[in-house]
């Protein structure tokens, strides 16, 4: 036997599953399952990393000054009290790792984003899940879940993977009901889908107990990039940066993030294809029977009348190279995540639901 062994919690974690890339056997795929932006980044972030590729042998900079002070003149917020990460995903491990630990509850909702309990785990904390209403957060439910032991109470609007979000009067309820010593945070890795939305920057100016995390993934389209951030009050900024390394974002990641926050014009550009797409292919797909709740991000959650109709949909869909996300692991067994692409990807998602259908009535 061993004496090697890892730390209490770790070999609780289950490897994250990814979204499918690949077909076996169909060499022409369509990724629908990772909610990536199907116009790519920004041209002029692009265009940004491409000049980065000659600094490679050059460290970046340690504190993102330029890339916190862009963020911040685009969303009127503080660069002083901006952290910027390996993604968002790098935030939310740098929380855990500094407000939970053994003996601590993370608090985050039934249908909430994995990895919430993937860092509290490896923490070694204890990760608690609450039910949500009708896939919404439950704020009552949130509150009920509390305990001293409470640390960290994880909420992701609009949500990931149910499309729904909650209002500003809710966040705050949430925010003021919470016990003293839990730092409610606000995941906004889909806020720029929201015309309008601050992603609750409001709230944290007046209270000391709430953050906001934030992603370059997503609608700026640079998953590969690395790039996140996160805006809370000056201590907990302060005690986050402590343990984040201190080269942890790419000289390629940095120049591409900044170019990309700046440009505005594409962002809002995005958003308008998103939502046009969206809302069609949402009525699409009731038309043939495939219920959704109204989406506010880049992803749809089909509803099926099973478990077995959902994956034979699955399939359908696979056999002809379009890739969508299973989500029984996020306790929706009868549904599908359907990425919103550009046009002829969702035609033919609408053409293949419809497909599916028709040949189950047969
Ligand atoms: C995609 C996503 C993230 C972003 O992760 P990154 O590490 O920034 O790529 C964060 N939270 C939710 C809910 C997401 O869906």
């Amino acid at each position: 036997m061993t004496q090697i062994t890892p730390q209490p919690g770790i070999m609780d974690i289950a490897l994250y599953q990814g979204g499918a890339a690949h077909v076996d056997g169909v060499s022409n795929v369509t990724k629908l399952s990772s909610n990536e932006n199907p116009l790519g980044a920004s041209p002029k972030a692009v265009e940004a990393m491409t000049q980065a590729v000659t600094q490679q042998h050059r460290y970046p900079s340690s504190d993102h000054l330029a890339l916190r002070s862009a963020i911040g003149e685009t969303h009127g917020l503080d660069p002083a009290r901006i952290i910027c990460g390996a993604g968002s995903d790098e935030i939310i491990t740098f929380l855990c790792q500094s407000y939970a630990g053994p003996g601590d509850e993370v608090l985050y909702t039934e249908h909430g984003f994995a990895m919430y309990r993937i860092s509290a785990l490896a923490a070694g904390a204890t990760p608690v899940e609450v039910k949500e209403r009708e896939r919404v957060t439950d704020v009552d439910a949130l509150l009920a879940g509390c305990t001293p032991q409470t640390k960290l109470v994880f909420i992701a609007n609009p949500n990931n993977p149910t499309g729904t979000m909650i209002s500003e009067a809710e966040v705050t309820r949430l925010a003021d009901g919470l016990p003293k010593g839990a730092i409610l945070v606000l995941d906004g890795a889909y806020a720029e889908y929201v015309e309008g939305f601050d992603a609750g920057a409001k709230l944290i100016e007046s209270r000391d107990n709430v953050v906001m995390t934030r992603t370059f993934s997503k609608i700026y389209g640079l998953g590969g990039a690395r790039v996140g951030w996160g805006y809370g009050p000056a201590e907990i900024i302060d005690v986050l940066n402590r343990v984040r390394g201190p080269f942890n974002v790419s000289v390629t990641g940095l120049a591409g993030a900044e170019a990309a926050v700046r440009d505005r014009a594409y962002v809002e550009h995005c958003r308008r294809e998103n939502a046009k797409w969206r809302s069609w292919l949402a009525d699409q797909l009731a038309e043939v029977g495939v219920p959704s709740d109204t989406s506010c991000t880049n992803f749809i959650l089909a509803r099926f009348g099973s478990q077995a109709e959902a994956e034979a949909c699955d399939d359908f869909l696979k056999a002809r190279g379009l890739i969508v996300r299973r989500v029984a692991g996020y306790n929706l067994p009868t549904a599908l995540r359907i990425t919103i692409g550009d046009e002829p990807s969702c035609r033919a998602v609408a053409a293949g639901v419809r497909d599916f259908k028709a040949g189950q009535g047969a």
